[in-house]
């Protein structure tokens, strides 16, 4: 893949940009570039370009906006205390969007051509990567979708891949707290032979009103149980789940409906290098309920590439309320132990970051 790279002429000024890597928030400032790359059946990819950031003009026909053909990514560019610039595990969103793009009858685009491009924007963009202090980072958002101007019901003739990039601060603002978990039973977020395993808007899509459901009950977050006996724990909105044993197992549930975070394989691989086992398999509601009252599970934790790990306190639902479990010692250490590597403040054992700059 050949990249062309048009510089923009009007770059934030050092002052300002200053100003936003202070205080970034999360999505709400962008970079001064864009990559881009387009998809026709008959040229395949082409015209892979850097160009100014700026808005898209589509045709009110574009497929995306109608029925939702789109996938996209989240990972981050973490800056090392000498100055140089990592991503993590990038080639394992790339194998997770060639997946999700199989699911939503998209074009796969080569896990090398989305690690390339993500370099090449953070690398023109490197002075939006934050300083490591206070968890910041760059989150990097690359993204798909069906770009033809055309209303028919099939898989776009027309696709763009595009990645934008925004400073992020740390998830919690004033230190790690664990997150109240509201438990929707009107809604689920993926059933068997869904597409609860791709990373695509329209999973998220639902998850709003579940999620509107969990504020109104004064919850951070909502978690979704299986569709089919409505009896398993599937994740939250946007995080993955884990239940910590008193003998120091932990449980976190398998694949298939869930979507397959990185972070949580990555914690899955952690953990047992601090000598805790993690077993995938299906946990039951009511073993939720009954471990914390009887001192089973003494630690829950949430995983992505947002929050990094949060622990899990309260779980509310119509049937009343679960109560924190005891502790979050394990959750912080595993937590501190993946922190370390990103920021490169730890030896990276696996093999999991990846220089950009
Ligand atoms: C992205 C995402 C996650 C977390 O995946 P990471 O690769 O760890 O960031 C978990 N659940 C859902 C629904 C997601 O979209």
């Amino acid at each position: 893949m050949e990249i062309s790279t048009t510089l923009s002429t009007d770059l934030v000024d050092d002052q300002k940009l200053a100003a936003i890597l202070e205080n970034p928030g999360f999505g709400q400032h962008f970079t001064d570039h864009m990559f881009t790359v387009e998809w026709t059946p008959e040229r395949g990819w082409y015209d892979a370009r850097i160009t100014p950031y700026g808005p898209l003009s589509l045709d009110p026909a574009t497929a995306v906006l109608h029925y939702a053909q789109e996938i996209f990514e989240g990972m981050k560019a973490y800056r090392h205390d000498d100055g140089s610039v990592w991503s993590f595990r990038p080639e394992e969103n790339a194998r997770r969007m060639v997946r999700s793009s199989q699911r939503l009858a998209l074009p796969e685009l080569p896990e090398e051509d989305f690690v390339r491009a993500a370099d090449a924007l953070v690398e023109v963009d490197r002075r939006w990567v934050p300083d490591s202090a206070g968890e910041k980072s760059l989150y990097l958002r690359p993204f798909m979708f069906a770009s033809e101007k055309f209303l028919g019901v099939r898989p776009s003739q027309h696709v763009t891949f595009m990645v934008i990039a925004s400073p992020a601060g740390s998830y919690f603002k004033g230190g790690v707290k664990p997150v109240s978990l509201w438990l929707t039973e009107e809604y689920t977020r993926a059933a068997r032979g869904g597409m609860g395993a791709a990373k695509t808007g329209g999973n998220y899509a639902s998850s709003l009103v579940a999620q509107q459901e969990a504020s109104r009950h004064d919850c951070d977050q909502v978690v979704f149980l299986d569709a089919q006996e409505q009896r398993y724990v599937e994740e939250l909105g946007g995080m993955n789940m884990y239940f910590v044993h008193a003998d120091g197992h932990i449980v976190t549930p398998e694949t298939g409906t869930i979507l397959e975070g990185i972070t949580r394989a990555s914690v899955i691989e952690l953990a047992g290098k601090l000598g805790h086992q993690v077993t995938e398999r299906r946990f039951g509601i009511e073993e939720w309920r009954e471990g914390v009252a009887s001192g089973e599970i003494v630690e829950i934790f949430a995983c992505g590439t947002a929050a990094v790990i949060t622990p899990v306190g309260e779980l509310r639902s119509a049937q009343g309320t679960t109560p924190a479990p005891a502790s979050t010692d394990l959750t912080m250490r595993i937590r501190q132990a993946l922190v370390d590597v990103q920021y490169g403040r730890a030896e990276d054992s696996f093999g999991w970051m990846h220089r950009i700059c």
